[in-house]
């Protein structure tokens, strides 16, 4: 299944996609992922992205197309992938439509206050990538990782300005795509304010999967 998810920041995008790809065994790419990774590890890519993703503008459309473009020709992608986090622009979609033909796009609804409230009570273990919300899924012990006892962390663009800002650009930017999917014929609806289970459990409905 080749699959788009859409929704604000905080929807549960990254949570969902990867137990999808689980349940289904195709990649879960993020382009969000993607991003961190290189700027952790100080790549080219990663110093020329840094300041964007802390700001929490978006990443200029021709870098990121080449970036997903290279993803989608490695073999584990052939037949299947689900997308979180990209396309985020009209150019990006139309660069995707080129290429792929998509079973289907989620389009994660989440209220702006919900957002804030998940983004900024969100901690991250940087170097497994799991991530705890100080009152919805707090780790065991306060500020560390329940498998490792690291300390987690907040991401710079989960502090306040930075929340504000991806709403403001997600508002702008990307939910234009909406209208754009849903006149294609492939928009699905979830709402995403339901526990975890629960979206899940709607989300393998809504795809008869
Ligand atoms: P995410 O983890 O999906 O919230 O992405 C984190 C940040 O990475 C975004 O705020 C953007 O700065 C950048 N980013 C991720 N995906 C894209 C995209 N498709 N286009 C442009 N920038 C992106």
């Amino acid at each position: 299944m080749k699959l788009v998810f859409l929704g604000p920041p905080g929807a549960g995008k990254g949570t969902m996609a990867t137990r999808l790809a689980d349940h289904l065994t195709i990649p879960h790419i993020s382009t969000g992922d993607i991003f961190r990774f290189n700027i952790k590890n100080q790549t080219e890519l990663g110093k020329r992205v840094k300041a964007i993703l802390d700001s929490g503008e978006l990443v200029p459309d021709d870098l990121t197309i080449e970036l997903v473009e290279d993803r989608l020709t490695k073999d584990d992608a052939k037949n299947g992938f689900i997308l979180d986090g990209f396309p985020r622009t009209i150019p990006q979609a139309e660069a995707l439509s080129k290429r792929e033909s998509l079973d289907a796009v989620v389009n994660f609804e989440l209220k702006d206050e919900e957002v804030i409230k998940r983004l900024s009570g969100r901690r991250v273990h940087p170097a497994s990538g799991r991530t705890y919300h100080v009152l919805f899924s707090p780790p065991t012990v306060e500020g560390q990782d329940d498998e490792t006892g690291e300390p987690l962390v907040q991401r710079d663009d989960d502090k306040e300005e930075a929340i504000a800002n991806r709403l403001r650009v997600y508002r702008a930017q990307t939910e234009p795509l909406i209208a754009y999917y849903r006149d294609k014929g492939t928009l699905d609806d979830l709402d995403s304010a339901p526990a975890p289970d629960l979206v899940f459990t709607a989300l393998k409905e809504v795809l008869r999967v």
